[in-house]
């Protein structure tokens, strides 16, 4: 048995009853990073030696007890290396301190011991914009694993992680994980603290589990999830425990779909997987329902204009003086301050700043950043309406099936378009979870996984997590 290819919830099964210890558990995972990673590319970095030690300490009765979790590289982990995939941070940044994330995750015994690829600075729906390496999908490795957690997801999916946290602005959680086949949670915006989050758009945002099953990532939420003082935009609410309710059925449950999700540009193909899912959770006795979100075909634009603006105020402080990358031909300050910036950042980092700038400049702050917080507005009240009718939306997490690398590099609106089943709940708040829903051949024959969305209400993380273990248990048979 390799013990890398267990859900979370198994080995923890196998530590409890000693039938496996999580040294053994370590040493499984970095046996499949030694075998698998150089053709995958899915870690920037790991360090065996300290998550050996942990392993050795590790208190198996703890609610993470000796699990081995990989964790994107924007979120800080104390004395680990920090770049956010970029070069402006690369061999330049150790992180002083541990996100909240990371302190919860540890108080629970969980052992983060790696750093995961990602887009440049969470920007990117491939992970090709990583300033540092390509990330192969393991399920076919001339694709991209998706983005911008593309390092997170495809770690999970090839065993060389237990579990990973990823985080989620427009979709980067959810996204990659429908393209490898894991589950991927993004929250309620305000449910995960983002303290020791590297910044891209502090209004959009989370911080999430992508795991083998959604039991694990009722585990990981129960741990990560409450308030911190750390966090002001953290809300004071009870974390309840989200295993408690994930066996009870979907009997009842109402799910909407949204009409106007299912009509262009949606693979014929991926449709068909997410007839088949919304068929089985309805075999089930949940009630299917339509409804209506009429202002998603406005989320695309307005998020490229809040979250732009919101990341050129973000990364303002890569300076190249308090820390990172700082050019050494500059010859005055502000020579520093530009070149510094001009060579540390990609060009997708580049094109998000220079939009935001413009966004909130004089003369176009009115028509276009505040147009689009009316806009956002817009959005969250379409979801109110349909929550107001059903518990649950369901769609697919994106449009295809995992691209080929390199065919929409030339083409930033494209890639930006594919997005358009993610984007709304980052604007609106309220969470997301995909779901692995089966596969669809590709050209070549090989199997590239679908997901399955599921949106919730505020705060209800509790009913997609019960749904999605409801059809994956049906998928199990
Ligand atoms: N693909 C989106 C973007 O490029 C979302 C990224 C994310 O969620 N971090 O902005």
């Amino acid at each position: 048995m390799d013990l890398a290819s267990l859900t979370l919830t198994e080995l923890q099964g196998r530590f409890r009853s000693g039938a496996a210890s999580p040294t053994e558990a370590v040493r499984a995972v970095l046996d499949s990073i030694a075998n698998k990673d150089a053709a995958i590319g899915g870690y920037l970095s790991h360090d065996a030696e300290t998550a050996l030690r942990e392993a050795a300490q590790a208190d198996v009765s703890l609610p993470l007890g000796g699990i081995p979790i990989a964790i994107k590289d924007l979120i800080n982990v104390k004395g680990q290396p920090c770049s956010c995939a970029s070069k402006i941070l690369h061999g330049k940044y150790t992180a002083p301190y541990d996100a909240t994330v990371i302190q919860r995750l540890r108080a629970a015994g969980a052992i983060p011991l790696g750093r995961t690829n990602m887009d440049e600075f969470a920007m990117g729906s491939s992970t090709e914009n990583s300033g540092l390496q390509i990330t192969r999908n393991p399920h076919d490795p001339s694709r991209i694993p998706g983005g911008s957690s593309g390092g997170s997801a495809a770690v999970v999916a090839a065993n060389e992680a237990i579990a990973a946290l990823g985080t989620d602005t427009g979709g980067s959680i959810r996204q990659p994980a429908s393209h490898c086949g894991c589950v991927g949670l993004k929250p309620t915006y305000g449910r995960v603290s983002r303290f020791g989050l590297v910044a891209f758009a502090s209004s959009l945002d989370q911080i999430g589990p992508m795991t083998k099953s959604c039991e694990d990532a009722a585990r990981i939420l129960g741990v990560i999830a409450g308030r911190d003082s750390n966090d002001s935009t953290s809300l004071d609410l009870p974390v309840p425990d989200y295993t408690a309710t994930l066996n009870d059925g979907v009997k009842g449950l109402r799910i909407g779909l949204p009409k106007e999700y299912f009509i262009d540009g949606i693979d014929p193909a991926v449709r068909d997987r997410i007839n088949a899912a919304v068929e089985t959770l309805a075999a089930q006795g949940a009630e299917i329902r339509e409804v209506s979100l009429p202002n998603t075909k406005y989320a695309v634009a307005t998020y490229y204009i809040i979250a732009t603006a919101e990341a050129s105020a973000n990364l303002a402080r890569f300076d190249g003086v308090r820390y990172g990358h700082r050019s050494t031909v500059a010859d005055t300050l502000l020579s520093q301050y530009t070149r510094s910036r001009e060579e540390g950042f990609g060009d997708e980092v580049k094109r998000r700043i220079l939009l935001g700038t413009y966004v909130l400049s004089a003369g176009y702050h009115d028509a276009y950043y505040v147009r689009a917080q009316k806009i956002r507005t817009l959005v969250r009240d379409d979801f109110t309406r349909a929550f107001a009718e059903v518990d649950v939306i369901a769609s697919p997490t994106s449009p295809t099936a995992a691209f080929r690398i390199g065919e929409n590099s030339d083409d930033p609106l494209h890639m930006y378009l594919a997005d358009i089943f993610t984007i709304a709940a980052n604007l609106s708040g309220i969470p997301g979870l995909s779901v692995p829903c089966g596969t669809v051949p590709s050209d070549k024959g090989t199997a590239l996984p679908v997901g399955l969305q599921l949106l919730g209400k505020p705060m209800d993380e509790a009913t997609l997590l019960r749904a999605g273990n409801s059809y994956e248990i049906a998928g199990r048979g």
